[in-house]
C-alpha cells in the first residue's frame, strides 16, 4: 500500500482533496506514496497561515528566532539519518550522497544561528551637525521555497532557515517527486519550537507553482530548478510584483590544462561527472581538454574507472544509484542516442549496463570523446551519469569554450600553474569557480549562485546574499532640535 502524504498547514496536516501523484522508489521502481498536487485553495490556506503567524513571528527578536534554529540544528543532527534514508527512498541517490547534502543543508541553519550578527545594520553618527543616520533590516512577510527534485531537502534548507530567521514566514512547495524530505523537515521545525504557520509545505506541480506567483501576499519567491521553469518563475512572479530569484540549469566545464596531474582530474571527474548519478547541478558534465595528449591521457585514465563504478539501490552505498524516474531515464538514453549520431566517440556505453535490464530505474555510466560545439550534447543540459569530453588547441579556446555556453553555474581548471588558475578564475564567466576543486559549492556563509541563464534575479542563495533576498533596508535620519526649527525649501543638505 502507497502511503498517503499530507500538505502541512498552519501546524497540521491536511490532507490533500484533488488530485494525487505517484511517488517513486526509485531502485524498483514501484510506487511508495501519494502525494496531493495542490492548487489555489491549498496555496490560499497556507498563505492565509503564514500571514497569521507573520506579525508574532517578526515580533519575536532575533535572539529568539537563532533559538529556534538552535534547536533545529540539534533535531537535524539528531535525525540526519532517518533523514537520509527519506532522500534516498525518494531521490534514489546513495546513502553516503545523501548524508553528505543533509549537512550541507545543516550548514546553512548553522549560518542563520548567526542572524543576530547578521541583521546588525550600519551607523553613521553626525552626517550633518547634530544628525545621525543608520539602517535597519525588515523581514518581508510571507515568502516562498520552490525546489527541484535533486536536493530534496538541501535546496528547501538554502532558504527557509536564512528567510525564517530573518523573521519571515515560508511556504515551501517542494518537488512532487521527493515531497517527503519537507515534511520531516516541517515536524522538526514544530519540534524546534517554530510558531504555527510559520513554516508550511504545499504539495504539487505547476498549479501551486502559479499559485504562489500569482498570490498577492506572496512577498518573494526563492526558486531552483531547470532554466525554463526559472525563467517562468522570474517573469511571472515580478510582473506580479515579488522579488524573485530563480536558479536554472547548468553545463559546468572543467578545464584540464597539459601540466594537470591526470591522476587527480580523473579521479575528480569521475566524482563529479557521475556522483548522484550526474543530477547536480554542480556536476561537471564537459571535460575540456587543452591538447591532444591531456585528452588522450585523460580518457585512458577515466575509462577504465568508469566502467568499473558500482551501481546500485541508494541504501546499499554504491558509487551511483539510479535516476528518479523512468521518464527523466528515457530523457538520458534519449541524448546519448543522439550523441552518437551527431558522430561523438561514445567511449563507454551506460546504456548497456546489465542493471538497466532489472528492476529500477538504473543507467550506466557513459563516456563521450570528441564532442564538439555544434552538437546538441555539448549545448543542452542532460542531468545523468553522462561525461563528455571535448578537445581544444590552447587555454584561450577552453576559455571562449566555456564562455560560450548559454549556462554559467559552475566551472573548474585542473593545472598545476598559479597563473593560469588565476587567469581563469578571473575571467571565466561563471558564478563559482573551482581550482583544482571540481564541484565548487560555495560553503553556507558564502553565496551560491550562477550566472547568464543559470540564474534570473540579482541576489545569490544563502550567505549575505540571502540575507538580503530575505530582507528589506530601512535606513533612518534623526535629529533632536532644541528650540524653534525654520522650513526649508531648497533640497536639503548636511551643514
Ligand atoms: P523543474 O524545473 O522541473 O522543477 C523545479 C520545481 O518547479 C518543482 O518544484 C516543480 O514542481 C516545479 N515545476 C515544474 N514544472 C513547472 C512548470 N511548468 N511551471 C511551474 N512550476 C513547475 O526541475 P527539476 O527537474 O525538479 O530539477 C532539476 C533541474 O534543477 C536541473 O535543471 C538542475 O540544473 C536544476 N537545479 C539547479 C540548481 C542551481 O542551483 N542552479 C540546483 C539544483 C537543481
Amino acid at each position: 500500500m502507497a502511503v498517503q502524504l499530507h500538505h502541512h498547514i498552519g501546524g497540521r496536516e491536511v490532507p490533500g482533496t484533488g488530485p494525487h501523484g505517484d511517488v517513486f522508489d526509485p531502485a524498483t521502481g514501484q510506487v511508495a506514496a501519494q502525494v496531493p498536487l495542490g492548487g489555489a485553495a491549498e496555496v490560499a490556506a497556507a498563505v492565509d497561515a503564514a500571514a497569521a503567524a507573520f506579525p508574532g513571528w517578526a515580533a519575536t527578536t532575533p535572539l529568539q528566532r537563532a533559538r529556534v534554529l538552535f534547536r533545529l540544528r540539534g533535531l537535524i543532527e539528531r535525525d540526519a539519518d532517518a533523514l537520509a534514508r527519506t532522500i534516498v527512498a525518494e531521490h534514489g541517490k546513495t546513502l553516503s550522497d545523501a548524508r553528505g547534502e543533509v549537512t550541507r543543508g545543516l550548514e546553512v541553519v548553522e549560518f542563520a544561528c548567526g542572524i543576530p550578527h547578521l541583521l546588525k545594520g550600519e551607523y553613521s553618527a553626525e552626517v550633518g551637525r547634530g544628525v545621525d543616520s543608520w539602517s535597519e533590516r525588515a523581514p518581508l512577510g510571507v515568502v516562498a521555497g520552490i525546489t527541484p527534485f535533486n536536493f530534496p531537502a538541501m535546496v528547501p534548507l538554502w532558504m527557509a532557515p536564512v528567510a525564517l530567521a530573518c523573521g519571515n514566514t515560508f511556504v515551501l512547495k517542494p518537488s512532487e517527486k521527493v515531497p517527503s524530505a519537507a515534511l520531516r523537515l516541517a515536524g522538526l521545525l514544530r519540534e524546534a519550537g517554530l510558531p504555527e504557520g510559520a513554516f508550511n509545505v504545499v504539495h504539487g506541480g505547476r498549479e501551486a507553482v502559479d499559485a504562489l506567483l500569482d498570490e498577492p501576499r506572496v512577498q518573494a519567491v526563492s526558486f531552483v530548478g531547470s532554466t525554463a521553469v526559472a525563467r517562468h518563475v522570474y517573469e511571472r512572479g515580478s510582473q506580479a510584483g515579488k522579488r524573485v530569484q530563480a536558479l536554472g540549469g547548468a553545463k559546468n566545464h572543467a578545464v584540464v590544462l597539459p601540466d594537470a596531474d591526470i591522476g587527480v582530474a580523473a579521479d575528480a571527474l569521475l566524482g563529479a561527472g557521475y556522483g548522484s548519478a550526474g543530477e547536480r547541478c554542480m556536476a561537471i558534465s564537459v571535460a575540456v581538454c587543452v591538447g591532444q595528449a591531456t585528452a588522450d591521457a585523460l580518457v585512458e585514465a577515466l575509462a577504465p574507472k568508469v566502467r568499473a563504478l558500482r551501481i546500485g539501490p541508494g541504501l546499499e552505498d554504491p558509487d551511483m544509484g539510479p535516476l528518479v524516474d523512468a521518464a527523466h531515464r528515457a530523457r538520458v538514453r534519449a541524448c546519448i542516442d543522439r550523441g552518437v549520431a551527431e558522430g561523438a566517440r561514445l567511449v563507454v556505453d551506460g546504456r548497456t549496463h546489465p542493471r538497466t535490464q532489472g528492476e529500477g530505474f538504473f543507467l550506466g555510466a557513459s563516456l563521450f570523446d570528441h564532442v564538439t560545439p555544434e552538437m546538441a550534447l555539448w549545448r543542452e543540459e542532460i542531468f545523468g551519469p553522462v561525461l563528455c569530453v571535448v578537445r581544444v588547441e590552447d587555454f584561450e579556446s577552453a576559455l571562449a569554450l566555456v564562455d560560450a555556453h548559454a549556462y554559467g553555474n559552475g566551472a573548474a581548471v585542473f593545472t598545476r600553474s598559479g597563473g593560469a588558475a588565476r587567469e581563469f578564475s578571473r575571467r571565466v564567466q561563471a558564478g563559482m569557480v573551482g581550482i583544482n576543486v571540481p564541484i565548487p559549492v560555495p560553503m553556507a556563509f558564502h553565496c551560491f549562485g550562477g550566472w547568464k541563464r543559470s540564474l534570473f534575479g540579482p541576489l545569490h542563495m544563502h550567505g549575505p546574499d540571502g540575507v538580503r533576498f530575505f530582507t528589506r533596508l530601512k535606513t533612518m535620519t534623526a535629529r533632536w532640535p532644541e528650540g524653534a526649527g525654520a522650513a526649508e525649501f531648497a533640497m536639503p543638505t548636511m551643514r
